[in-house]
């Protein structure tokens, strides 16, 4: 067994049980070293009789009679008596017997030995003094000499000498015998021990593998238990760096916790100021909420007679406009252009109206000399004067936003629920568009009265919306060609398509009209009219490349429908806003030659001449009241029958160009202007009938909670 292995309890066991007998044991048993180097001659024959009887007893007792019993009463630990007794028999076995021999036989004291040969001597008596037998059989020395040898005829003395080594030699045999029957039992002894021992150590060996396997486990388990210590220190390591973590952390929330703790010291401290403040603002809340009901009752009264005023003023605007006429015409000559040739001075003059040059002209005078007249005298040609009086002339100086602000109280009746026709009449080149949409180049001061128009709407629907009311507008531009309709919002496929659209009632029973496939598009803001009007404009230049000036050979139809809801009141209003640019109304001249082109040319201006006169002849209808309004007679008149007639409010532009060279068109155009202006005008108590009845009393069916009030009916409100 390895120190190492040795488990505590064997150590314990083997120093106080196994070191003594395994000491003494191996201090009696021959050492192997001492049998090998005896010589065969040493001690054989002095011992001869002793061998004799000792043999057979085994090589154990054998050796150990040979051995001096010095080493067995020796105290020397085991390692110096094994290294050191066998020099004592090896030496000193056969000198004791040569020296006890040679004593007897010379009886004669020798030279002391130590000094002759101090190893040897010294050997020898350390011998003799350590076997009791040997000394006391040992002849005494005389006078510290040996006895000398006898002489050959003392032969008593020399049996003498002989019996006393017989004695001695019998006496030693003696001796040797109970030693040899201690090593015997001292032999057997061992025997048994080694037995004990053989027992104890298959016991100590089985103990070791069991604790062998136990360490194995052990050492399986140390391993274990390393690598579990290995993960707990991971672990630990991990938990550690969390833990420092988390405790900065800490420290970092217990930072912002004095922060908030001292935010809070201060919303605390600023909440009861406000708490403070609150009081004082409920109380006045309090004192405000009986002013702010006092207030409620006083706008409900005052809001109920906005209403009524609302109301009012829409039955007195109307009224106005009906004393200003539901038919107006405005004449509007457009500048000399750049290039164009300036007409004689007197040609065409505007004289002041009634009132004095601070009133805004309403007369118009077209001086026309007659060259045949002037031919047949000689004389210069006299002119003939020509003049006419119009609800309103604007001179070619006159800006839009004054040919606007004429027409606005026109919009605000459309507003109100009156449908509103404008019209620009006049021979090509005379400023129709440029009246209706506006000048080139997109400048403000030059926009027409379309986008004016509209824009005024916008304005004026949010002002009403204070008082309850909601506008929404829905715009749609086509125009008519040779009686065929077309969308000028057209966009995509439909683009540049024409003659698909027709118009046709809403619904059965339906009044309002609705052109088909056309776009119908909801506006709320100047940016999408322009976008709308930019579309149209696109979709005209479109045309006019596949046919030449169409658009001055066509009616353009601006159309707006107004709707306005008062939810409050239960009341709603609507009417149609319609804005025309009619087709060029210059004559064919009839001494033209008809070549195919012209032929075409000739059929559009029957159709423009019969379309523009068939609305003549519905104006004139509508004025005269006549139970048939000839609408159908024209796609124009058709599309606009809802904006003529009634409470309708018709406003016609007849566009003068101020260039002596279309003379003959402007007067034509003068004359039908004229003559539609000239149309009977209802008188006020035809106004007053029409009004009249409208002025019927009802009381809205409990909606909004004003059943008790009573509103007046204006024909734009239902
Ligand atoms: P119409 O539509 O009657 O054929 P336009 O509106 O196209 O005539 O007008 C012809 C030309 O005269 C255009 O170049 C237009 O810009 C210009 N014009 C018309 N009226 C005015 C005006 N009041 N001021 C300035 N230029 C005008
Ligand atoms: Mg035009």
């Amino acid at each position: 067994m390895e120190p190492q292995q040795r488990s505590p309890l064997l150590e314990v066991k083997g120093n106080i049980e196994l070191k003594r007998p395994l000491v003494k044991v191996a201090s009696r048993l021959p050492l192997p070293g001492s049998r090998r180097k005896r010589g065969p001659d040493q001690m054989e024959d002095a011992l001869e009789p002793e061998k004799k009887r000792t043999r057979g007893l085994g090589t154990t007792t054998k050796i150990a009679t040979s051995r001096p019993r010095a080493p067995v009463l020796t105290t020397v630990p085991p390692t110096q008596g094994q290294t050191a007794a066998p020099k004592v028999p090896k030496k000193t076995g056969p000198r004791c017997s040569t020296a006890v021999a040679t004593v007897l036989k010379n009886q004669k004291p020798g030279p002391a030995v130590p000094a002759q040969k101090p190893g040897k001597g010294q050997d020898f008596l350390t011998f003799v003094s350590s076997v009791p037998i040997l000394a006391a059989a040992a002849p005494p020395m005389v006078g510290g000499k040996k006895p000398g040898k006898r002489p050959a005829w003392d032969l008593k003395g020399q049996l003498c000498d002989l019996n006393a080594e017989l004695k001695c030699c019998r006496e030693r045999t003696q001796m040797l015998a109970q030693e040899n029957q201690q090593l015997r039992d001292q032999l057997r002894e061992a025997q048994q021990q080694a037995t004990a021992l053989g027992a104890e150590r298959r016991v100590l060996e089985e103990e070791l593998v069991r604790v062998r396997t136990q360490a194995e486990q052990g050492q399986q388990e140390l391993g274990n238990l390393s690598a579990r210590v290995l993960e707990l220190e991971e672990r630990l390591g991990t938990q550690e760096g969390l833990v420092q973590e988390l405790q900065k952390e800490q420290l970092g929330l217990q930072e912002e916790r004095r922060g908030l703790a001292a935010r809070l010291e201060e919303q605390e401290r600023r909440l009861q100021g406000s708490e403070a403040a609150l009081l004082g603002s409920q109380a006045e809340v309090a004192s405000l909420q009986q002013k702010t009901a006092a207030q409620e009752a006083l706008l409900a009264e005052r809001d109920e007679r906005l209403h009524g005023l609302e109301m009012e003023r829409r039955r007195l605007h109307n009224q106005l406009q009906e004393l200003k006429g539901n038919i107006r015409v405005f004449c509007r000559v457009r500048p000399v252009l750049p290039g164009e040739s300036t007409p004689p001075p007197g040609f065409l003059l505007f004289p002041p109206g009634p009132g004095g040059p601070s009133d805004p002209p309403t007369r118009l005078s077209l001086s026309r000399s007659d060259e045949r007249r002037g031919t047949l005298s000689g004389a210069p040609a006299p002119t003939t004067r020509h003049d006419f009086s119009f609800d309103r002339v604007f001179p070619p100086g006159s800006g839009q936003d004054e040919v606007f602000e004429e027409i606005s109280m026109l919009v605000q009746s459309a507003l109100d629920g009156y449908p509103v026709c404008i019209f620009a009449y006049g021979q090509t080149g005379s400023g129709k568009t440029f009246t209706m949409e506006g000048g080139p180049g997109g400048d403000t001061q030059m926009e027409g009265l379309i986008p004016r128009a509209l824009r005024h709407l916008f304005s004026v629907a949010q002002e009403l919306s204070g008082q309850g009311w909601t506008y929404s507008f829905v715009a749609s531009y086509v125009e008519i060609y040779n009686e065929t309709v077309r969308d000028l919002l057209a966009t995509g496929t439909r683009k540049g398509q024409a003659g698909e659209c027709e118009i046709r009632r809403a619904g059965p029973g339906s009044e309002e009209l609705t052109v088909t496939n056309a776009r119908y598009v909801p506006v709320s803001c100047e940016k999408e009219v322009e976008a709308l009007l930019h579309l149209a404009h696109q979709n005209r230049a479109v045309a006019r490349t596949a046919q030449n000036e169409r658009s001055s050979r066509s009616h353009s139809v601006f159309q707006l429908q107004i709707s306005g809801e008062h939810t409050g009141r239960g009341l709603q209003c609507g009417a149609p806003l319609s804005l025309v640019d009619l087709a060029g109304s210059e004559r064919l001249d009839p001494g033209l030659a008809l070549g195919p082109g012209e032929r075409e040319r000739l059929r559009e201006t029957q159709a423009i001449n019969s379309s523009l006169s068939t609305l003549g002849l519905v104006i004139m209808a509508l004025s005269n009241k006549e139970s048939h309004v000839p609408y159908r007679n024209s796609k124009l008149t058709y599309l606009l029958q809802n904006s003529l007639g009634g409470s309708a409010k018709m406003l016609m532009f007849v566009n003068i160009s101020p260039l002596e060279e279309n003379v003959s068109e402007s007067l034509n155009s003068l004359r039908f202007a004229s003559k539609v202006r000239s149309l009977p005008i209802p008188a006020l108590s035809g106004l007053l009938v029409v009004v009249g009845f409208s002025i019927l009393t009802l009381c809205p069916s409990g909606q909004g909670g004003h059943s008790s009030r009573k509103d007046l009916h204006l024909p734009g409100i239902w």
